[in-house]
């Protein structure tokens, strides 16, 4: 039996910050106590933490990434043992990937070969989302036994990506009624593809074909028709849950606020790159650099598209960081989807259309809506509410996961507020994990920094340095969504 004492330290939760020592036996948290009320125990301890002057907050919970995912005749440049030890480094300790269903393929197939990438290979505990790329009979089926024998109760569907992993309005409905009859979430890439396609030949016909049109073809119109629509289908369904995934625009946030605001099961997550980068900051620049910042949906001009429809007047990024403080969005997660720039990324020179969508980030999430805190855009509670205990409710995990409570996996990161942290690969000294050839957050300095991360009880970075080791992480069966009204 192994006992960790972290003492000294401030415990963030959701309902506030406190003083407090929190004890751990094994791999799971077995009480919390007023400073020094375990000063008995620590005697015997097999580990102190001393986390003065520092925040003690649950472990981060990304449920959004994809790790060696195939796009576009690639693969994402992370596996799951770079992935999740760059995410370790982060102070994430659960990741939530897809396992990968194209048009015409075997959802079960594909779930097992996600297994065999991810088995004995991870840093941090991690779960599985499905993606339904073609609903028929057989993959209903299999969304009934992946809920009911394997963990999985979340099916993300696509409403772009035509030929590939596109549903059309009545297979959506038809996923949606089946979701609703399991009791499962539905997960929503919501833009208008058939539009969007339209858009880009039109635009690659015109010869422009730089990055930024990448942005500029997919306008936020498309994304908010989308979410309406995804909505409207999910209520005619029953009120079947429904989650947004990577919002980026204020009119389509607009409508997720106003399903909220009936009292309906509809939530969303946005990811950092929507929150801080803009389309003329990255994709705009000039040449191909703009391509490290190629995902989808797209980063945003730093004003409201000129067909913007809804509230004038903020920008998307305002409207995203008031909508996380209002709960209209629930989560942070990444989309994490990292390609290099060599033999990567350049697929796609000389046409956007062709390179491959993704940016990796999910070493960086903790940190960068940390700044948002420091920014004043959140408060401390609600950084760990939608980095760490939300995703956990969402998607069936907690309180195993998502809390430092008595009985929970000891997943703990101590956060030290008085040291900075430089994200990047250009010098010495920053910050950066990832197998990526280059960094979208290159130069970005953060007021805060992950000084220490338990995942299920084993200390695995301190003083800069991962001590982790792979295989360590463990596949989680998650339950039911513990969000719902
Ligand atoms: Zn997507
Ligand atoms: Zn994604």
């Amino acid at each position: 039996m192994a006992t960790t004492l972290i003492k000294n330290g401030k415990v963030i939760s959701t309902t506030g910050v406190i003083a407090q020592d929190v004890l751990i036996t094994d791999e799971v948290v077995t009480a919390l106590g007023a400073p020094g009320y375990f000063a008995g125990a620590e005697q015997g301890a097999d580990k102190v933490i001393d986390a003065a002057g520092k925040y003690v907050i649950p472990g981060g919970i990304d449920v959004h990434t994809h790790m060696e995912m195939p796009f576009g005749g690639t693969y994402a440049s992370d596996t799951f043992e770079t992935g999740t030890t760059a995410a370790a480094w982060g102070g994430v300790t659960t990741i939530v990937d897809f396992a990968v269903q194209n048009t015409g393929g075997d959802v079960q197939e594909a779930l097992a070969s996600w297994h065999r990438k991810a088995d004995g290979n991870c840093a941090i505990d991690y779960g599985f989302h499905q993606i339904i790329g073609g609903v028929d009979e057989q993959s209903l089926k299999s969304m009934r036994y992946l809920v009911d024998h394997e963990g999985i109760t979340s099916f993300k569907l696509f409403m772009a990506y035509p030929g590939v992993l596109y549903s059309d309005d009545g297979q959506l409905l038809r996923a949606m009624q089946t979701a609703g009859e399991i009791g499962a979430m539905i997960m929503m890439h919501a833009e208008n593809g058939i539009a969007i396609d339209v858009l880009v030949q039109q635009a690659v016909a015109r010869g422009d074909t730089d990055p930024r049109f990448h942005s500029l073809t997919r306008p936020s119109p498309l994304e908010a028709e989308a979410t309406h629509r995804a909505i409207v289908l999910s209520h005619v369904a029953g009120n079947v849950p429904l989650y947004i995934v990577h919002m980026s625009a204020g009119d389509a946030l607009a409508h997720v606020a106003a399903a909220r605001h009936e009292g309906r099961n509809v939530f969303a997550e946005t990811c950092p790159q929507y929150l801080w980068l803009t389309l003329e900051e990255t994709l705009g620049r000039p040449g191909f650099e703009g391509a490290k910042w190629v995902c989808s949906t797209p980063v945003r001009s730093k004003d409201h598209d000129p067909d913007y429809i809804g509230r004038m007047g903020h920008g998307h990024q305002a409207d995203l960081w008031k909508g996380l403080r209002m709960n209209e969005l629930a989560v942070v997660s990444t989309d994490h989807c990292p390609f290099c720039m060599k033999d990567q990324k350049e697929i796609g020179i000389g046409n956007f259309a062709q390179i491959p969508n993704g940016i990796g980030g999910v070493e960086h999430r903790m940190e960068l809506i940390y700044q948002g805190v420091v920014a004043g855009e959140l408060s401390l509670e609600r950084w760990v509410e939608t980095c760490c205990t939300s995703p956990a409710r969402m998607f069936g995990m907690y309180p195993k996961k998502g809390v430092i409570a008595p009985g929970s996996d000891a997943d703990v990161v101590v956060w030290d507020p008085s040291s900075k942290t430089t994200i990047g690969m250009d010098e010495p000294g920053r910050k950066h994990h990832m197998n990526m050839d280059y960094s979208a957050w290159e130069g970005w300095v953060i007021d805060g920094k992950v000084d220490t991360v338990l995942s299920r009880g084993k200390v695995i970075v301190e003083n800069d340095a991962y001590v982790g080791t792979k295989g360590h992480g463990q596949y989680v069966k998650r339950g039911l969504s513990q969000y719902l009204v």
